[in-house]
Parts: C-alpha cells; structure tokens; sequence
C-alpha cells in the first residue's frame, strides 16, 4: 500500500508531461499528495440561483450562458477581462484583472456556473472573487448534490482534478491510521480513509463536516504532539543550570538602572529568576507590547547568568538591532566589569576570527548577534542563558540551534508579536508564557491619523515643525524601486523630493535594505546620535528600534501593510516622553480599506490589532507567521478551531507521557514533520 501512495503522479491514467508540470505547481507529487490535496470549498448544485434573485453583498451562485468578452488595457500594467453572462432573468458581469490568460477558457455561447460577492452598483451586478466553472467541467451526473472545488491552474480543470481524486480514491483498499485508536475513540473521530473520502466527495454537509474535523484534529494533534515532545524533552531533563540567588554583581546592575521596573516587568523578572534557579531548563517566552520594555529584563537575566560564571548569548534579526542593543547593554552593563561582544555578519574576518575565539576560551560574557551565533564556526565556552529577540522573526528550528550549543541552557525567547492565545499555543506550543501588559508610566498615547494624499503637505509641515522643535522623525515608505503604482513614490524619490524641497535645511538621512551595510550603520549611529533629523526609510527599522527622541512616522502607501507590521512600525515612536504623532497616508478610495486603517486610529493594542488582521487577512498573511517555521495548515483555521485545537493539545499531552501511544506516533510525526522541528523524537 506505501507503494502506491509513494507513486509518482505520471503513472496515474491520464496524467502527460503538462499535467504532471501543473500538477506540480500546486506541490502535487505523488499519489499521497494528490489525495491530501484538499478542496477549496465546495458547490451546492442545489443552490444555483436565478440572476434576477441574488442579493447584494451575498455570494451567490449562478448558471448562465456567455455573452460577451471584452478585454481591455487602460493603462500600462493593467489588463482587464469581463465577461458577461446572461440567464434569461438578467446579466452578470465577471471581472478579473491582469489575468489575460484567462480568456481563452471562455467562449460566447458557453454554458457555465459562477460563484461569487454580488456588487450591484452602477445599475449593473458584478461579481467579484469568482471561481467559476465552463459546462466542460460540470458532470451533471456526478450523483454527490456537494461538489468539491479545488485551487487549480491554467492546465487543469476542476473535472480532471476531480476524476483524478476519485480514481485513485478507488483503488485505495487499505489506508494507514495515522492517530492512536484510544485517541480515535475518546474524541469520536471519523477514520483516516473515511475522512479523506468524505473531504473530497462528501456524502451530506454533516458527514462532510465530521470528515473536516477530523482532519483537523489530526493536523493540530501531530503538531502539538511535536511542540510537547519538544518541551518534555527539556523539563525532563534535570541537567539543567541551577543558577544562584542574586548576589553582588545582579545588585549593582539593578542600583544602575535608571528608571524603576513597570510592576510588569518585576514580575516576569520573578518568573525567569524562578526559572533559572531551577534545575529544569528555562523555555520561557516573554511577551510583550512593542516598548514595554523587554530589553532590559534580557540584560538582567544575562547578568544573572554570568554572575554565575557562564556567557549568555542574544540573537536578533536585523544587525541594526544587534548594535542597538550592544550599545544598551554596554552602556549599563560594562561599568559593572561585564564584557559583551558583537557577532555579525559583516565583520571583517580578522575582527570576526578574534571574537569567535573569545567566545571559545570564555574571554566575553555575553554575546549580541544576529543569525551569525548559530553558525558552526561559533562555540562557546559555557553557555547559561540563550535569548532571542523579535522571535516571530526566527523559527522554531533556529532558536532550537542556538540552545544547542550549550548544554542544556535556560532559554528566552522575547516577541513583540501579540497574538492570540491559540496561536500562542500553535505557535509558542512548548514555551511556558510570561506576559508585560503594560507599558512604562508617563508615555503619553500615540495620536494616530489617516489621511489622504491632497494633505500631504500640511503634514510635513506639521513634521518640520515638530523637527524645529527639536523632535526627530520617520518617514516610511513601502517601495524602493519605481514600482508599477505610480502613485506610491519609491523610497529613493520620496527622499529626494523631501530633502530638496521643504526639509531643505534639514540633516535628512536614507535607509533601505539594499544599502551597503556600512552605509546603513552610518546613517543609523547619526540618528541616533539626533544628527540625522528625519530618516526616511522602508520597513528595516520595523523591528526594535530605540530612538526616543523620535516622535513623528508618516508611513506612505499604509494600506500596503498589514496591521500588526503598521502597529510595529509605530512602535518606533511615543518611547520617550513627547507626545507622539503617527500619519497614515493612504490613496486608496476603497472603503474596507479606509475601513482598516481607521482601526489604527481607535486602538494602540496590540492583540486587537492582530486580531482584527487575523479576522481580515488570515493567518497565512500574519504577520510573522510563516517564518515560525511551523507547517503550514493545510485544513484547521487557527481562528475558528480554537475547540479543536484544545481537544488536540489534550489529546496530545496524553500521548506524549504514554510510551505506548507515544511509539505509535513517532513514525508519522518524523514523517509528517521531521522539516519544523529538529530532534525532537530522538530521546
Ligand atoms: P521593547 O519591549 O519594545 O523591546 P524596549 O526594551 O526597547 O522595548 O524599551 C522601550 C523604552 O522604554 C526604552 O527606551 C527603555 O529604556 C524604556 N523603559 C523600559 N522600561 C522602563 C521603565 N520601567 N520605566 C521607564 N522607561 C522604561
Ligand atoms: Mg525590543
């Protein structure tokens, strides 16, 4: 039977050369692939309705003939294609753009069935994210009234697909569960084969509904199995540090600190202290709000870690914030006879050679860096404590390597990323949590403002003012290249424009991800240092950075962001005591988008605003959350499956402390997972 799920997709009946490339790019390999290869949605033939019944703003279903097809191309970069379809009670028009090669799937006079949002504005009714199918693909006698509608291309039809599925679905006689039987029991699943038929060609919405759950629940199980394998595998272990109590050197770091500690910040500083006196492994994660104030509870748990005469190592992942918080911690930490180094990448070898072997005969205390501490060449002497900073930007994976080099240290791993509490525990599924909810006293509120581009120079009036009077200011831009929108300038253009026209006698400064690394640190240090006044720049400064004395952001182009990444980006003001401005400039007339934006002017929390992305763009557009390194979810909505992802993770807790259980899981969790989690069943 593992043969025939292992086949390759080019001995199936009717799959040549062409399929075999389409199929492909829809990460269509072999058998396996093919039938795990899950529908989009699904038709209701039933629920075809006549055009002159269909309701605006619903997405409906209509069957109808083609009558015309009109392309056209009003402007450079932009092609248009609508077809009409008429069923004898009314028109519709579908509209799609820059997708010419579409056309040749419709002719006039064609038969077809289109689904999609009803606009009826301007006396005619369009459709908008139509999928659609030609009268080719419809089988009338397809006896299931539930149709299965799967992503597809150019070369491949829905009926192919379909007939394809269905085929090999056939030939199928015995299929491996993959999910413990007890387990199958207690949550009443449907079975591994049975669900996948179901999903596909489902016999009624509520077998169909069982099947998807199961589904599901099988993805959620065999990834919490993976992060709870991951996390016993550290609380086991008693071989963790056993750092002491605070003793002279962790006094006189908290005597130099000059501000008091938020009650916030006392108390996860109570966890991680519990933590590292612990013989168990610290996996912590800190949580917090941007400016919250996570960095110095970084530079008080790598205190204590030397104090207890080990090095403590901090990994971020831009080199700008590696020198930011170089000179933070240097600027508190040294005076108290701790050395810290600097590990990036654009060292010069020489420089680079001298500090690794510093680390290897324990000549530096704590180590900053960026992805370059979890390269081979760096070992260290004895590592106590790792910390990764802004960790939605690391994976599972990285922050895994760089605890791997020690033996067993205590690990944090810091994000400003709020999200919610089932993605904490998707995302975060083997880290016990410690939250900052809020901010240091006497920040006064952001004011927040959307704005069209006809205000444009009020604003940057309003910006010099603010210049003149002392304040420091970003200007964020989206582009850096000329792009095809000409209305969004370019980073390069917009700078121009600013510097020679009314920040004329302004120290203006440029930073984009393309500069010269040198140059980058430059015009970084001289706005640090208050020189550079206005600092135009695309989203490198998105992550972390400290300046706060800055007190103005006009982000260009702001409906090119997701929320959670505007409420980063505004993150970089209101860190000092001025009263802060945020601009979001924005020429998009659309209303959900205008809609989007305003959110920013309501709210300065972060779990809203993650939220309310999630609600808006779904979790494959969050913010961050590709580079978790976790699976993408083939079928669970990390929103909506917040019941089974509860069952899942208790199911999963139960399998990972039965050995029984646990052995009948490794082999598909190696298999399934073995890319997102490293070592994690080997005990
Ligand atoms: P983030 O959590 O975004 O990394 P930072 O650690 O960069 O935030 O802190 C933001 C700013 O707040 C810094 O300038 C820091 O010195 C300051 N800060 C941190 N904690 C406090 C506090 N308890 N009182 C006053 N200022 C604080
Ligand atoms: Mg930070």
């Amino acid at each position: 039977m593992e043969s025939l799920m292992e086949r390759k997709v080019q001995y199936l009946n009717g799959v040549g050369p062409v399929k075999v490339k389409a199929l492909a790019r829809l990460n269509i390999f072999k058998t396996y692939d093919l039938i795990t290869y899950y529908p989009r949605r699904y038709e209701e033939r039933g629920a075809i309705k006549k055009i002159c019944d269909i309701n605006d703003g619903e997405v409906e279903t209509i069957m109808g003939i083609v009558s015309t097809i009109i392309e056209s191309k009003p402007r450079r970069g932009l092609h248009i294609l609508k077809v009409s379809i008429g069923d004898g009670s009314g028109y519709v028009h579908l509209t799609w753009f820059n997708q010419a090669f579409l056309k040749k799937n419709f002719a006039i006079g064609m038969k077809m069935v289109a689904t999609g949002k009803v606009n009826s504005s301007y006396r005619q009714i369009t459709l908008n994210n139509v999928e659609y199918e030609t009268i080719e693909d419809i089988d009338e006698e397809r006896p299931h009234t539930i149709i299965p509608v799967y992503s597809i291309n150019e070369a491949i039809t829905q009926k192919f697909l379909r007939n394809l599925i269905e085929e090999v679905l056939l030939d199928i006689s015995d299929f491996q569960e993959t999910i413990p039987l007890n387990v199958i029991k207690e949550y009443k699943l449907m079975h591994r084969f049975e669900a996948i038929k179901q999903i596909h060609f489902p016999e009624s919405q509520s077998i169909l509904l069982k099947a998807r759950n199961r589904l599901a629940f099988e993805e959620l199980y065999f990834i919490q199995c993976g992060l709870l394998l991951l996390k016993s595998k550290n609380k086991d272990s008693q071989n963790g540090i056993r750092h002491l109590f605070n003793s002279t050197l962790m006094k006189n770091v908290l005597s130099k600190i000059p501000f008091k500690l938020t009650s916030d910040q006392e108390k996860v500083l109570q966890e991680i202290t519990f933590d590292m006196e612990s013989s168990i492994p610290m996996q912590r994660l800190l949580q917090g709000d941007v400016g919250s104030g996570k960095t110095i509870i970084a530079a008080l748990a790598l205190t204590k870690t030397v104090e207890n005469g080990y090095q403590g190592a901090l990994m971020v992942p831009t080199e700008i914030l590696a020198e930011q918080h170089y000179q933070t911690l240097n600027l508190l930490l040294k005076d108290c006879g701790i050395k810290i180094a600097l590990l990036i990448g654009k060292l010069t070898k020489k420089n680079h050679d001298i500090i690794i072997e510093k680390i290897r005969n324990g000549d530096v205390d704590i180590i900053i860096g960026t992805h370059a501490l979890i390269q081979a060449d760096v070992v260290f002497k004895n590592i106590g404590l790792v910390v990764t900073d802004e960790q939605h930007r690391f994976g599972v994976k990285q922050r895994e390597l760089l605890k791997s080099k020690g033996s067993c240290p205590d690990m944090l791993v810091m994000t400003a990323t709020p999200i919610p509490r089932t993605m904490t525990l998707t995302v975060y599924g083997d880290l016990d949590v410690s939250l900052i909810k809020q901010l240091p006293p006497g920040r006064k509120p952001i004011k927040t403002f959307v704005r069209q581009p006809d205000k444009r120079n009020l604003i940057y009036d309003f910006v010099l003012k603010q210049i003149l009077e002392g304040r420091q200011a970003y200007v964020v831009c989206p582009l850096i290249e000329v792009s095809e929108n000409i209305d969004t300038p370019s980073v390069i253009e917009l700078f121009d424009e600013l510097r020679n026209g009314i920040f004329k006698r302004i120290a203006c400064g440029l930073i984009h991800g393309k500069l010269p690394n040198k140059e980058k640190e430059i015009i970084m240090d001289s706005f640090y240092r208050g020189e550079i006044k206005l600092l135009v720049a695309t989203t490198v400064i998105e992550v972390g950075v400290n300046v706060p004395n800055a007190s103005i952001m006009v982000i260009e182009g702001a409906e090119r962001f997701g929320l959670a990444q505007l409420h980063q980006l505004r993150g970089r003001i209101g860190r000092g005591k001025y009263q802060s401005y945020c601009i979001l400039l924005t020429q998009s007339k659309t209303i959900k988008t205008k809609e989007r934006l305003l959110i920013m002017e309501k709210t300065s929390d972060g779990f809203i605003l993650a939220e309310e992305d999630l609600k808006l763009r779904g979790p494959g557009q969050f913010f961050g959350v590709r580079q978790h390194g976790l699976p993408d979810l083939k079928i669970a909505n990390i929103l909506s499956d917040v019941d089974i992802l509860l069952k899942a993770r208790a199911a999963a807790l139960k399998t990972i402390n039965n050995k029984k259980l646990l052995s009948q899981i490794s082999g598909s969790l190696a298999q399934e997972y073995k890319e997102h989690f490293i070592n994690f069943t080997n005990n």
